[in-house]
C-alpha cells in the first residue's frame, strides 16, 4: 500500500516513510487515543487537487475538540502541509490521512502530559470498494455489532478507538461473503456502514439520516446533499428502518474511500433494480465531475496543487 510514498509530513517536518515511526509506549497505541481524516487528491486537468480540504481539517479540529486534544498547528498550516505532501510525493492522485495523537509519556489513561503528535500520510488508493462495486453495486448485510450511541462515544467525531466497532462489523460481513457491513443504532434503525453513510432513493427522492442515528456526517454526504439539490432532487432527513431500505428504488453508499457506491443487495435480498440504479448514476456522475474539476460551480471545493518549494525536509 505505501511503496508510492516517500515522504510523510510528521511534527512540521517531511520525513522518510521508513522514519515516520511512533514508540511502542504512545498512549494512542494503547487507548486509541487520536483524531484522524480520510480526505482524496483527485486527477483534474489542471493537476492534482485535494476534495473539500477545508471541511475535512474542520471536522478534524472538531474530532480533536471533542476529545481535548489540542492540535498544534493551524488549519492554514495542516492545508499546506497536506498539499506539500501531495507535490512531493509527485502523486495525481491519492489518498491523504491526517492523524493526531497522544505520543508518550504516561500510559494511565488520562493523557497527562503526553505530546500532541501530528502526521500527514499519503498514498494511492483505489476504490474503496472496487471498481465493479462503483458500476454494479456492493452486497451487504446487517451487523450484529450496533454502532455506538453517541452517550457512549461521540459518534460525530473521527477518533482512532472508535474504529473497532468498525472492524469488528466489516469482518464479520466479509467473512460471511458480504463485500461491508450496514451497523443499526441501539434503538433499531439504521445508522451507517462501516465506513459510509447510506442513502436511499424512492419516488425520485433522496433520504439519508443524521448524527441522531449515530453517524460520522460524512463530507461526502454532505456533498451529495448539496449536489442533489443542485439538481433539483429533493432530499429528506430523518431516521431510517430496515423496511425503507428493503422497499427503496436505489440505495448507495457514501464515504471518501468508498466515494458514491450503489449497493445491490441486502442478505440476500434485492434493493430495487438490483444494480446502479438512474440516480444513483446521476449523483456519481455530478460527484466525479466535481472531483474532477468539471464543473465550475464546484471548483471551490477543490484545493489545487501547485508548485511550491521545498522549505522543510529532513
Ligand atoms: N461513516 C464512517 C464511520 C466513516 O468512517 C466514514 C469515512 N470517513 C464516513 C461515514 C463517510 O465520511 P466522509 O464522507 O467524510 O468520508
Amino acid at each position: 500500500m505505501f511503496d508510492q510514498t516517500e515522504w510523510v509530513w510528521k511534527d512540521g517536518k517531511m520525513v522518510r516513510w521508513d522514519l515516520a515511526t511512533i514508540h511502542v509506549s504512545a498512549h494512542a497505541l494503547h487507548y486509541g487515543s487520536g483524531v484522524f481524516e480520510g480526505i482524496r487528491c483527485y486527477v483534474t486537468e489542471e493537476g492534482p487537487a485535494v476534495f473539500r480540504l477545508g471541511a475535512h481539517l474542520r471536522r478534524f479540529s472538531a474530532s480533536a475538540e471533542v476529545y481535548g486534544i489540542p492540535i498544534p498547528y493551524s488549519e492554514d498550516e495542516l492545508r499546506q502541509a497536506v498539499v506539500e505532501c501531495i507535490r512531493i510525493n509527485n502523486y495525481t492522485s491519492c489518498y491523504v490521512r491526517p492523524i493526531c495523537y497522544y505520543g508518550s509519556d504516561t500510559l494511565g489513561v488520562h493523557p497527562r502530559q503526553c505530546p500532541v503528535e501530528v502526521a500527514i500520510l499519503t498514498w494511492p488508493w483505489e476504490a474503496y470498494l472496487g471498481d465493479e462495486g462503483l458500476k454494479t453495486g456492493v452486497r451487504i448485510t446487517v451487523s450484529p455489532w450496533l454502532k455506538f450511541d453517541s452517550q457512549m462515544v461521540p459518534t460525530t467525531a473521527k477518533a482512532c478507538g472508535q474504529y473497532l466497532n468498525s472492524m469488528l462489523a466489516v469482518r464479520d460481513a466479509v467473512r460471511r461473503g458480504y463485500d461491508e457491513a450496514l451497523l443499526l443504532d441501539s434503538d433499531g434503525y439504521i445508522a451507517e456502514g462501516s465506513g459510509e453513510n447510506l442513502f436511499i432513493v424512492r419516488d425520485g427522492r433522496l433520504f439519508t439520516n443524521d448524527e441522531q442515528s449515530s453517524i460520522l456526517m460524512g463530507v461526502t454526504r454532505d456533498a451529495v446533499i448539496q449536489l442533489a439539490g443542485d439538481m433539483g432532487l429533493e432530499v429528506r432527513i430523518g431516521k431510517l428502518q430496515l423496511g425503507d431500505l428493503l422497499s427503496c428504488d436505489e440505495a448507495f453508499f457514501t464515504g471518501t474511500a468508498a466515494e458514491v457506491t450503489p449497493i445491490r443487495e441486502l442478505d440476500g435480498n434485492v434493493i430495487g433494480g438490483g444494480g446502479r440504479g438512474p440516480i444513483t448514476l446521476k449523483i456519481q456522475e455530478a460527484f466525479f465531475g466535481a472531483t474532477g474539476g468539471r464543473n465550475s460551480r464546484y471548483r471551490k471545493w477543490l484545493d489545487f496543487v501547485a508548485e511550491r518549494p521545498v522549505e522543510t525536509m529532513v
